[in-house]
């Protein structure tokens, strides 16, 4: 077991545990845009950003990534930490001025305007945090988008621009977004992702008549689980 010291509060810790999981175990709150439980920390987005000591020596670091210690001291809401924050809340809002969530956590920061001018396209909701990217490789197993081109350019999209051949609509990449960047929608019997320029036809419930889930995604999950013929001809609701 590991000691440190969070905001004040002595806080035991398992080994290979993060800064930040162990704040928010013990319901310290740290902002985080592209941290998911399930998924492998990337440390993107940098919101998560703490002061922390050993030694006499203090530094600021992303506590996604770093490693809960024993003997840390760690400050969440330090007047360094709360600067360099605002400063990247700043340069998220320059990219996605019109977005609700950078929006409204700028304002629990105080802050209306950026300084910051974009260069490059206005009015985006992807921060470029890779959650997408990420969720269908790590959980989908599917790998079907990736992050492309660089520096401010950089986003996420299927190869070469083209519709996502690999993608099984699963929408893993949809509900995972922070910012509602990626457009999903259904029509009847057909759900569309927009971002990824893929249309796809949903499996009618042979009880209900509801229509529930990509026969794509079904099939996949099938045959990677051997199930057997018409498992899925009946929704999850109906079973
Ligand atoms: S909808 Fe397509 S791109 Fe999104 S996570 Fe599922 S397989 Fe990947």
């Amino acid at each position: 077991m590991i000691t440190l010291n969070i905001d004040g509060y002595e806080l035991k810790a398992e080994k290979g545990q993060t800064i930040l999981q162990v704040a928010r175990e013990n319901g310290i709150d740290i902002p985080a845009l592209c941290y998911h439980e399930a998924l492998e920390p990337y440390g993107a987005c940098r919101l998560c950003i703490v002061e922390i000591s050993k030694g006499g020596r203090s530094r600021i670091v992303a506590s996604c990534l770093y490693p809960a210690e024993d003997g840390l001291e760690v400050k969440t809401s330090s007047p360094k930490v709360i600067e360099n924050r605002k400063t990247i809340l700043e340069l998220l809002l320059a990219k996605c001025s019109k977005n609700k969530v950078i929006r409204e956590l700028a304002c629990q920061m105080g802050i209306e305007q950026s300084r910051f001018k974009p260069e490059y396209q206005e009015d985006e909701d992807c921060i470029v945090c890779g959650l997408c990217v990420r969720v269908c490789e790590q959980v989908v197993g599917v790998s079907a988008i990736s992050l492309v081109s660089r520096g401010t350019s950089k986003h996420p999209a299927p190869p070469f621009h083209e519709p996502a051949a690999m993608c099984i609509g699963c929408g893993s990449c949809y509900y995972v977004c922070p910012t509602g960047a990626i457009k999903m929608e259904e029509r009847g019997d057909r759900r569309i992702i927009h971002n990824w320029k893929v249309e796809f036809k949903l499996k009618k419930c042979q009880v209900c008549g509801n229509y529930w889930a990509p026969e794509q995604q079904l099939d996949y999950i099938a045959k990677k689980w051997n199930l057997p013929q018409g498992f899925f001809d009946i929704c999850p609701n109906c079973k």
